[in-house]
């Protein structure tokens, strides 16, 4: 259970302790503990629950087990309260998350969608993306009987670093875009609108979703390699909203050329685009050419989990924090695990283990949750 009283939220005022006390606890929660825990005086917190329960956002949520006397009645938030979406927007897909308070995906879709059109603001090809983003979440939410008044906003993650209103794209190397206007790809939603980067979006999920340490990098290892910092539970974004992007650190100075113009970044060592270019086979085909022991799929591996095992060793000693690896490529290097820590370890020399390199806790969509947590957060934070 959170304490309440001995945190930040001590000074907020009863209603918001209350509420954010019961949505943050993970286990059965009674009304003495919000009050023990809230430090409020029972009639205060009757008052306070009437009120949350009068606006549809607190409820019962049954009796606690026991073996005799009586029991004791939880109360729960209503994730159903409200909701938000996210949307992951690629190069050529749109994918769309509906979650409740919860951050749970009620809804998910991919459509098929030319970015480069929708930026630019040419015409886009009929045959494959007949709509803009505005009339596909439209449909989107038609279809699901989305309730309007109950959506709080649209979060949108983009692969590209973005300028710290949110408004441009100051670069984006795989997409081969530098200083573009976002507002020909959100103009026309009638709700409110955030965009992100994937990776760092990414990343505040995965710190949403795991919870525990308040401290963790998160690598997005997707064609495009980025990541993101939270420091104390709250998202590190740096002075420029550019924080954690792990992919282009220099491991290898001079090394393998990387989208982003320069040499022996990390993404050049450690996406899967470097299997596609230097094998012209899809990702699956690689790792079941691994496992059948092609010797140059093997060695390419394991140069890149000594690439990937570097990166890690230089966050870990600049955090001291643990080291999440999700995307595309991070699903496939699950069974290399052990071989993954021993190259970390082998280059750690401070620690005899390598617990602090764990995998990603959200098996999908990581990106667009991310994005609708931005407007999940700031409800909780409303309160
Ligand atoms: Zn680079």
């Amino acid at each position: 259970m959170p304490q309440v009283s001995s945190s930040p939220f001590a000074l907020l005022p009863v209603r918001s302790r209350i509420y954010r006390f019961i949505y943050y606890a993970n286990s059965f929660c009674s009304k003495q503990d919000i009050a023990k825990n809230c430090d409020i005086s029972m009639p205060t917190l009757y008052q306070n629950l009437a009120q949350l329960m009068d606006a549809g956002l607190v409820r019962y949520s049954g009796e606690e087990r026991s073996t005799g006397g009586r029991r004791a009645q939880g109360l729960d938030i209503i994730p159903e309260a409200r909701c938000a979406v996210g949307i992951s927007v690629s190069e050529h897909y749109l994918r769309l998350v509906l979650t409740d308070l919860r951050l749970r995906e009620l809804y998910y879709r991919s459509v098929p969608f030319h970015l480069k059109d929708s930026i630019s603001g040419a015409a886009s090809n009929p045959a494959s993306s007949p709509h803009s983003l505005p009339d596909i979440l439209e449909e989107f939410l038609h279809d699901h009987h989305v309730n309007r008044s109950s959506l709080l906003g649209v979060g949108i993650t983009i692969p590209a670093l973005i300028t710290p209103d949110h408004a441009r794209i100051h670069i984006a190397p795989t997409l081969n875009l530098r200083d573009v206007s976002l507002s020909s790809l959100t103009e026309g939603i009638p709700y409110p609108v955030y965009v992100e980067n994937d990776a760092t979006a990414s990343g505040y999920a995965e710190g949403f979703v795991r919870g525990g340490s308040p401290n963790l990098a998160y690598f997005s290892l997707e064609y495009g390699v980025g990541g993101a910092v939270l420091m104390q539970g709250l998202p590190y974004g740096g002075d420029n909203a550019q924080s954690g992007e792990f992919g282009h650190m220099c491991l290898e100075p001079g090394g393998l050329p990387c989208s982003c113009g320069k040499s022996g970044c990390m993404e050049a060592y450690c996406s899967p685009l470097r299997i596609e270019k230097t094998f012209g086979v899809s990702l699956e085909e690689f790792f079941q050419g691994v496992e059948a022991h092609v010797p140059d799929y093997e060695s390419l591996l394991y140069d890149m989990l000594r690439h990937l095992a570097l990166a890690i060793n230089n966050v870990h000693m600049l955090l001291d924090c643990d080291v999440v690896l999700g995307g595309i490529l991070a699903e496939y290097l699950r069974p290399y695990f052990s071989m993954l820590k021993n190259y970390v370890l082998a280059g750690d020399p401070f620690r005899d283990n390598a617990d602090y390199v764990k995998f990603s806790a959200l098996p999908r969509h990581n990106a667009p949750l991310g994005a609708a947590l931005h407007f999940v957060q700031e409800f909780v934070n409303s309160i």
